[in-house]
């Protein structure tokens, strides 16, 4: 079958996001300092920020990742936030989630310096974008609208459904797109009849984690299509495991634009990660956060 879409690769979007945040970074008197803390030994965790971490190398950050043990405690991970927050040479702290069970997620959020939290997790954040305020904002849902700028996609005046209300992706994506003066429908797992809500997007964004929950019929024709689950399914007959979106790769031949998975959102969310942590380091040195 034909794709009529237009791909929208997160690959040469995410370059100009990182070029803009090396140029930044190399006007501040000292590189940005990124701290990663991971626990456990979780591949996905280890991948993440092991990526993370070479990607700051790459574009000039000083990055430091702190992994500790799985049976690490509440306690010991607050003590070592603490004495991170009060480190001048820190500019931005991240967490990796998830975290083991004897350590409160809601905890360690909360302890990290508003200022230095470059996930944008912190409730003071969280306050500060839904007030439409500028601060530090959650990497995937503004490397999404980073995406959407580089491609010259237009979000005000439009008809936004976000399908997914996590706290790392919908919700977030869902206020960022109101600061943009987007119409925004937050669907979730309650929403009845999902496609007649979908079906009336201009700018439709997946955020679930089931493979291709969107079918091409739920789709407008000629609508942006944001795809941002990643979803690993086995290879038939036994073949190789691969990764696909929580949309149907057939709905390209009803959207007018789409992001590919992999390659789409996901190279965005590092690189909105590092260009924050230059955003916090401005910051500390008296500049202003982006809206
Ligand atoms: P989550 O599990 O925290 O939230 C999923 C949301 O989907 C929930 O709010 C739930 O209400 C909603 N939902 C569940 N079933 C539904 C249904 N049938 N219809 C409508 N809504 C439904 O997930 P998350 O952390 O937001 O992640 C979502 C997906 O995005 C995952 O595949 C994850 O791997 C991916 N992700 C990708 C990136 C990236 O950088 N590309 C970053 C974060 C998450």
């Amino acid at each position: 079958m034909t794709v009529t879409a237009r791909l929208l690769a997160g690959a040469p979007a995410a370059e100009a996001l990182l070029a803009d945040a090396a140029a930044r970074a190399a006007r501040l008197s000292a590189p940005p300092y990124l701290v990663m803390v991971r626990l456990g030994d979780d591949p996905a965790s280890v991948s993440y920020v092991r990526g993370k971490d070479r990607k700051a190398r790459e574009v000039g950050l000083s990055s430091t990742v702190h992994a500790l043990p799985e049976t690490t405690t509440q306690a010991e991970l607050l003590d070592l936030i603490a004495r991170l927050n009060a480190d001048d040479r820190v500019n931005g702290i991240l967490v990796q989630l998830p975290l083991p069970a004897q350590i409160s997620e809601q905890a360690a959020l909360h302890a990290i310096d508003p200022r230095k939290d470059v996930d944008g997790f912190h409730p003071l954040n969280v306050g500060e974008l839904w007030a439409g305020r500028p601060a530090l904002r959650p990497c995937t849902p503004a490397g999404i609208l980073a995406l959407l700028d580089h491609y010259r996609i237009a979000v005000a005046g439009q008809r936004a459904v976000v399908v997914g209300r996590s706290h790392i992706v919908g919700r977030p994506l869902a206020g960022l797109l109101l600061n943009r003066d987007a119409t925004v429908t937050l669907a979730h797992s309650r929403t009845p009849d999902l496609g007649a809500v979908t079906r009336e997007a201009d700018l439709l964004c997946v955020a679930v984690g089931q493979a291709h929950l969107i079918t091409p019929d739920m789709v407008k024709p000629g609508a942006t299509v944001i795809d941002v689950g990643i979803n690993r399914v086995p290879g038939e007959k036994g073949g190789k495991a691969h990764l696909t979106g929580d949309v149907h790769p057939d709905a390209a031949q009803v959207a007018g634009a789409i992001t590919p998975v992999p390659g789409g959102v996901g190279p965005m969310t590092i690189a909105q990660l590092l260009a924050n942590t230059v955003t916090a380091a401005e910051m500390q040195s008296g500049g202003q956060a982006a809206r």
